[in-house]
């Protein structure tokens, strides 16, 4: 783990959209967190990217409980994915928009790339969402 400044030319998806609509660019996404052990223990399996939200029913770009796979709209929508971890402890979230992964424990980006064990919902969310396999990162192999 030497630098994180790595100049590769892959896309990649960690950009922030802001609620008005524009990125925001680059946002520094942590490579650990002491929540992942209430991640669903099946990630492959994931409610698809168009989704509605759980409770209002709101169409899009919702946000994937990571813990039980529960599917709830924004903190700019009606705040239903902050209301479940409020109720429920449940802190880890996939946003269906950019395929961020959000801990509201960290208060933070976490790199689903990097942290092993979120890489299948991010693979799976990626694939539903474009059709393809993401591109595999070369660095962060083990
Ligand atoms: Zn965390
Ligand atoms: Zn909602
Ligand atoms: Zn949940």
């Amino acid at each position: 783990m030497a630098s994180s400044s790595s100049s590769s030319s892959q896309p990649s998806f960690n950009f922030v959209y802001q609620p008005d609509g524009s990125e925001s660019g680059w946002v520094e996404a942590r490579t650990h967190c002491d929540h992942l052990a209430s991640l669903s223990s099946d990630l492959t399996h994931i409610p698809t990217p168009n989704t509605p939200c759980n409770r209002c029913q709101h169409p899009s770009e919702n946000w994937l409980c990571l813990c039980c796979k529960e599917v709830l709209c924004s903190r700019f929508v009606n705040k239903h994915m902050l209301e479940h971890f409020q109720q429920s402890k449940h802190c880890l979230a996939l946003s269906y928009s950019d395929l961020s992964v959000w801990c509201f424990s960290c208060d933070a980006y976490l790199d689903a790339q990097v942290i092993l064990s979120l890489r299948p919902a991010y693979e799976t969310a990626y694939m539903l969402k474009f059709g393809q396999a993401p591109p595999v990162p070369a660095d962060s192999r083990q």
